[in-house]
């Protein structure tokens, strides 16, 4: 069993790590919340005073922030925790970021002898608590090994992706495509509901024709259908439309950079702004529905 730094403990972070102390793994963890740090003690964890002592004595670190600024935050510099990691410290990060920022840590790690794949992460905060995350990992095999077995604890599908930087390629172009259907399934819901067709009945139908997928089948945006999708908790993240939003941006930075085209993308990051603008940005990212309703 490893001793494993643990930073940023939200609404990812603090289940993971509780994995992780379940899998008989040493936990310490850092968050600027001091809230998460006392939950992380209650499940048996250590609580660092600053993220350099959560790393000090670490064979590994998971780190799971919410953007590029705060990855680089905690990582860069004089300040940093590559700047007091002992050599060998494998890192992985499962914050959702651009390529060349996952790309600058992973050099900037390997210059000072220690180890980093950029391993983001699907499932929501449901798949966080069960332990059933999937990990898109960036970086060499030795290193992808290495931290396979922490990733295990954590989650059940771990995909190799390719070379630093692939991870967040995959997890890039995944959100894209999720922001997209769950807009979709938004406005198939919303239409139903104005023809009289009951949510209940279009998932049973839906769920299991053409149209099925995760946005639909798992987190229905309409209430009722899914009963632990956050639409029945007044969309209580799950995952929070301002990150949806974050990671869109990206995504369409990328994308513009590359010269490829993604219309819907582009309209699918409109969206999710106007629903940061309304003040719910916090709210789960389902909770579009309600923008498209004119609700908000
Ligand atoms: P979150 O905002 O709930 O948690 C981030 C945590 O990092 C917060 O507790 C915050 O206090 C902490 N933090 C910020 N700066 C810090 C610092 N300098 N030192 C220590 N702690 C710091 O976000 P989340 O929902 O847990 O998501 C984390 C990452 O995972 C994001 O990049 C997100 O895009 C990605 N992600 C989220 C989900 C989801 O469903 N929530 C799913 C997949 C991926």
């Amino acid at each position: 069993m490893a001793r494993i730094g643990f930073i940023g403990l939200g609404n990812m972070g603090l289940p993971m790590a509780k994995n992780l102390l379940k899998a008989g793994h040493e936990v310490t963890g850092f968050d600027l919340s001091a809230a998460a740090l006392e939950a992380l003690q209650e499940a048996g964890g250590k609580a660092a005073e600053g993220a350099r002592h959560a790393v000090i004595e670490a064979e590994a670190v998971v780190t799971a922030l919410p953007a590029a600024r705060h990855l680089k935050a905690v990582y860069l510099g004089g300040d940093g925790i590559l700047a007091v990691a002992q050599p060998g410290t494998l890192f992985i990060d499962c914050s959702t970021v651009d390529v060349a920022s996952a790309r600058t840590v992973a050099m900037e790690a390997e210059s000072r002898g220690q180890r980093f794949v950029d391993s983001p992460m699907s499932g929501g905060v449901g798949g966080a608590t069960a332990g059933t995350l999937s990990f898109m990992v960036g970086g060499s095999e030795p290193a992808f090994e290495a931290a396979r077995p922490i990733l295990g604890a954590m989650g059940r599908n771990i995909f190799h992706a390719g070379a630093a930087g692939a991870g967040a390629a995959a997890k890039i172009c995944n959100n894209l495509m999720l922001a997209i259907q769950m807009i979709a399934v938004a406005e198939g819901f919303n239409l139903a509901e104005k023809l009289g067709l009951e949510a209940q009945k279009l998932y049973d139908i839906s769920s299991t024709a053409t149209a099925r997928c995760w946005s639909l089948n798992d987190y229905c945006p309409a209430p009722g259908p899914v009963p632990n999708a956050p639409s029945n908790r007044d969309y209580a993240p799950g995952f929070a439309a301002a990150l949806m939003l974050k990671d869109l941006r990206i995504a369409m930075e990328t994308a513009q950079a590359e010269g490829v085209s993604s219309p819907l993308g582009a309209q699918a990051t409109q969206l999710y702004a106007l629903m940061d603008l309304a003040g719910q940005g916090e709210k789960d990212f389902s909770g579009i529905i309600r923008l498209l309703r004119g609700e908000l």
